[in-house]
């Protein structure tokens, strides 16, 4: 296992004037990424202290990380420091000092060239949130790399660079937050995450999805926890949080989590998605304590001599009052007070001017009240049978939270 030593440097640190969050913070991230920190130091502004435990420090462990020191002030050692160390002058990098400038998005005063100074043998690590880049380098079988004080810049240097900053030493653990979605257009995900991103001037949060057949995996990578939980509170709020749920899960999941907390069981009768509800509920480990099962009722005499369902004369088997029918012969049949049927159209033959192909109805049942909805499914046969499984799964969802 890789040994690393920690190196925070500030005046401010040494005479009390603030408490080191930096040390705790790189000390964190090592672990996670499997490197054992032996040793946090804490020196002043001091570019011969801070070489001499440079000196100490890089003979005894595979790593040195070294925070704050590398503003514009001159009392801002870090840099001479590490030249001192190595023996090496601190030059000006021309191509640095524009990058910083681009990276930025703005132009610098003279007085902030130190920090595109550097000795030959460090490379710089940009930084996104501030002028000082973070340097890295090889010295005599350790790694040293230094990184800006400020906590919010550290952070985000640890996340940027965090893969290089640990390369061969450790196995870096890339800090996300993951999400599930469901029943989302990708396009319209995109969409919103794109809007959501434009208009938030926080740090960079970048994002990622992964389309599968009941779900889009969302992935919210960089930035801190609580920028990554800003914008899913912001997607929740334009999608509807019955659609977005943490971690990678389902929506059957979900609402069985749900109605095992209290204390609900559920039965479905289903049609034209022919037991894929039912298929989806048993996808999930446990799910027999909540789970009664599903009636494939998809001729109208199975409706009719299964649910006791006499609308479809009338009113079509796709329609409101045959849902609504439906879900009440289910919970007559399974003595349980949540239920779940769905009608509709999945083409690609049968649609009609009135009822296109697409035209789906859901009704939903929950301790003695009911509600039943039209939804205009796009797609294939196999698109609109697995929307249909979804939707109905999320509109459960939405009565069992009472979320609207
Ligand atoms: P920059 O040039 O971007 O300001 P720097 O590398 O020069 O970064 P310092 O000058 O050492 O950083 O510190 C700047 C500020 O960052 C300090 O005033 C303090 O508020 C904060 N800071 C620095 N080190 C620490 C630390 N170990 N713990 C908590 N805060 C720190």
């Amino acid at each position: 296992v890789s040994k690393a030593n920690i190196i925070c440097v500030g005046d401010e640190l040494l005479h009390g004037a603030i408490a080191d969050r930096d040390g705790a913070m790189v000390a964190s991230f090592l672990r996670r990424s499997g490197i054992v920190a032996t040793r946090i130091v804490m020196v002043g502004d001091d570019y011969r202290a801070i070489a001499a435990e440079l000196a100490a420090a890089s003979a005894r462990c595979d790593l040195l990380v070294v925070t704050g020191g590398l503003g514009p002030t001159s009392d801002d050692q870090t840099r001479d420091a590490l030249g001192f160390f190595v023996g090496q002058a601190v030059e000006f990098d021309e191509e640095l000092w524009m990058e910083i400038q681009r990276t930025l998005g703005r132009k610098l005063r003279g007085s902030n060239r130190s920090q595109a100074c550097r000795p030959a043998l460090f490379s710089p690590l940009l930084n996104a949130r501030g002028t000082a880049p973070g340097l890295i380098g090889e010295v005599g079988g350790c790694r040293v790399v230094a990184l800006p004080g400020p906590p919010g810049e550290l952070q985000g240097m640890l996340d940027n660079h965090g893969e290089t900053i640990v390369a061969g030493l450790g196995e870096y653990v890339r800090i996300d937050s993951v999400f599930s979605v469901f029943g989302v257009p990708e396009s319209r995900l995109e969409d919103a995450m794109r809007d959501i991103s434009r208009e938030s001037d926080s740090d960079r949060v970048e994002w990622h999805t992964r389309a599968e057949p009941y779900r889009i995996v969302l992935r919210l990578a960089g930035g801190t926890e609580e920028s990554r939980a800003e914008r899913s509170a912001e997607l929740a709020r334009r999608i509807g949080p019955q659609r977005l749920a943490a971690d990678e899960t389902t929506i059957a999941a979900v609402v069985i989590d749900e109605l095992r907390v209290r204390g609900l069981r559920l039965a479905a009768a289903e049609s034209c998605t022919g037991g894929m509800i039912g298929s989806l509920l048993t996808s999930v480990p446990g799910a027999s304590d909540v789970f009664w099962g599903s009636c494939v009722t998809y001729a109208n005499d199975a409706k009719d001599r299964v649910l006791d369902v006499r609308s479809v004369a009338e009113h079509g088997a796709v329609s409101e009052e045959t849902v609504r029918e439906m879900v009440g012969g289910v919970l007559r049949l399974a003595g349980v007070s949540a239920g779940i049927a769905v009608s509709g159209i999945a083409g690609p033959d049968g649609g009609t001017d009135e009822k296109p192909v697409g035209t789906v109805w859901i009704a939903c049942a929950l301790e003695g009240k009911v509600a039943a909805e039209r939804f205009q499914l796009p797609g294939d046969r196999d698109r609109i049978r697995r929307s249909a499984t979804v939707e109905a799964l999320v509109m459960l969802r939405v009565m069992i939270g009472g979320i609207v």
